[in-house]
């Protein structure tokens, strides 16, 4: 089936710490203009959408807030109809924080964190050992135990720096028990980018630079995935991908998307 829909990861594939990639914005027009339906899926959570879409278009480019689903409102959504009401205790940043509190959960502090029914993990620019202590004692007493994403790291100019992903799996090795992913690749996201496209997966690429997230996420849906060399993927760590994650097709990056539909449309 033809594609028609196109699901493009933002880290390390349109844009690199807050850099926009060569030919990006130029992509993303030209693949308008042939009519494809564009979804950003990230695993950010540290903005809302309307924050990283003017974040994303401060940086050059236009993106709107309809046309992203990211793991961090997807994370605040799945816990607001999952546990409404429920006392929550988050390592993250404080505008996840504010965000749980507008939807009715109850945020507790540091000070208090490791009575929480549910343990939310997600990026932390202030992460320190009572956090990831308080998050583990209340994992440990049987909170419900979530996380952003498992991404290896977060990619940023000259170095990735420690994610979600690194702190959740610190407290889970402490606590002995693994977290629930909410972001890319789990069924919850699949369902959030499928619910804004309206697409079947066989007419959907799903274009990223990580294989065990971006590029799982299209297998779970079925789509055609695309993994782009501008991001966190090395030709070594690429050898080291299990089977299951690789990919469809191999592009140095973003640039290279409309060669590629020419020859596979
Ligand atoms: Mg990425």
């Amino acid at each position: 089936m033809a594609i028609r829909g196109i699901i493009l990861d933002v880290d390390g594939t349109v844009i690199l710490a807050n850099k926009v990639l060569d030919g990006a914005s130029e992509t993303l027009e030209i693949l308008r203009n042939r009519g494809y339906r564009l979804v950003f899926c990230t695993q950010q959570n540290q903005y809302s959408d309307r924050m990283l879409s003017d974040r994303l278009k401060t940086a050059g480019l236009e993106v709107s807030e309809h046309e992203i689903v990211s793991a961090g409102a997807v994370a605040v959504d799945f816990l607001a109809r999952n546990h409404g009401g429920s006392q929550v205790y988050v390592v993250g940043a404080d505008s996840i924080r504010d965000r749980l509190s507008a939807v009715g959960m109850k945020v507790l502090s540091d000070r208090n964190g490791e009575t929480a029914d549910v343990v939310l993990v997600a990026t932390d620019p202030d992460v320190n050992l009572i956090r990831l202590s308080a998050a583990t004692e209340a994992v440990r007493r049987g909170a419900d135990f979530y996380v952003t994403s498992l991404d290896r790291g977060e990619p940023m100019a000259d170095r990735i720096i420690p994610g979600p992903g690194s702190f959740a799996l610190a407290i889970a090795y402490t606590a002995g028990r693994r977290p629930i992913v909410l972001g890319k690749p789990s069924q919850v996201m699949v369902a959030a980018v499928m619910d804004r496209l309206q697409l079947p997966g066989s007419s959907i690429a799903v274009i990223g630079d990580q294989p065990a997230q971006d590029v799982r996420l299209g297998r779970t849906l079925g789509a055609t995935t695309v993994l782009l060399m501008s991001g966190v993927t090395t030709p070594e760590s690429l050898e080291r991908t299990s089977m299951s994650y690789r990919p469809d097709a191999i592009l140095p990056g973003i640039s290279d998307v409309p060669g590629w539909l020419d020859q596979v449309q």
